[in-house]
């Protein structure tokens, strides 16, 4: 396994591998890597002769100064894991290789509605930053494919988009949710819960699960409703929770308004804010 640290020695070595006609798969990640992420690197390296892992907590995309500073750092156990996973390159750039002065960097994509609803109602400039580092990163990566995890689904979507509108030929690729034994999807934030809170979190996906249980019985509208009562726990606050088109994101009234249904929550566990979602219909 190979770690870069700037943009230059990085491309110096891509360039290398693609003159000799090797694929390159890419996942971005900001560290503290769990399984989940490492399902993106076993997806990766299915698909790839080459996959790079980039570790960057990206100051540009956290709308709370409190999580960006509290945010785990890990990198030794990173690269531990990176490399028994057979992970090949892994880039871990500084915010100035990032961001140099004498670059711009294109932040003026139109999502539409995308990055207006659900979390982007809640978390200002949380989009805007995202699309700009994941911009930069593939623009520094050029990868074949892109590996990004379901548990981020609109930021999955978003990054749908902006890859439509810069025309890239890089394939989008969407991995499963890697969920605890107990059912809670797998987040660098969980190690943050208290162990009570901790506990209580398998509440989000029950709840997903309930709602998809009884998505022939109930209106959407009802769902809704009852998942967010389900959520209200002692020190538990819901933020959303909507049935939305996965592709347009823009709730439904009934589940035959879209092929692709998601449902999609936000919940504040103490001071720990988790999201989850479940795809309810896809035909
Ligand atoms: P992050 O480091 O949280 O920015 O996540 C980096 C990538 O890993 C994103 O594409 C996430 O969607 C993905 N990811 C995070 N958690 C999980 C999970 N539990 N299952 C699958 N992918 C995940």
């Amino acid at each position: 396994m190979q770690v870069f640290k700037t943009v230059q020695a990085l491309q110096i070595h891509l360039n290398d591998l693609r003159k000799n006609g090797q694929q390159i798969g890419f996942a971005p990640t900001m560290g503290a890597l769990h399984s989940g992420h490492l399902s993106l690197i076993a997806a990766s390296k299915a698909d790839n002769a080459c996959t790079v892992c980039s570790i960057f907590v990206n100051p540009t995309q956290f709308d709370n100064a409190d999580d960006l500073e509290k945010y785990p750092r890990t990198t030794e156990r990173d690269l531990e894991l990176l490399s028994e996973a057979g992970c090949e390159v892994v880039f871990i750039p500084n915010a100035k290789e990032i961001y140099p002065e004498n670059i711009v960097i294109r932040n003026d994509f139109d999502f539409g509605e995308l990055d207006k609803v659900m979390e982007g109602a809640f978390r200002e400039g949380h989009f805007a930053g995202m699309a700009q580092v994941v911009n930069r990163l593939l623009e520094i990566v050029e990868p074949n494919r892109l590996y990004m995890g379901q548990k981020d689904f609109q930021q999955l979507t978003i990054v749908r988009s902006m890859l439509k509108q810069t025309n890239s030929k890089t394939e989008l690729v969407m991995c499963p949710i890697v969920r605890e034994a107990d059912g809670l999807a797998k987040s660098s934030r969980n190690v943050r819960l208290t162990p009570e809170n901790r506990q209580k979190a398998i509440v989000l996906s029950e709840t997903l699960r309930k709602v998809k249980e009884r998505l022939t019985e109930s209106s959407i509208q009802d769902l809704e409703q009852f998942a967010l009562v389900h959520l209200n726990l002692p020190n538990f606050r819901p933020e959303y929770f909507k049935v939305v088109d996965g592709i347009s994101l823009q709730e439904i009234e009934s589940i035959d308004d879209a092929d692709f249904v998601v449902a999609c929550t936000a919940v504040w566990a103490g001071e720990i804010r988790l999201i989850d979602n479940m795809i309810l219909k896809n035909n």
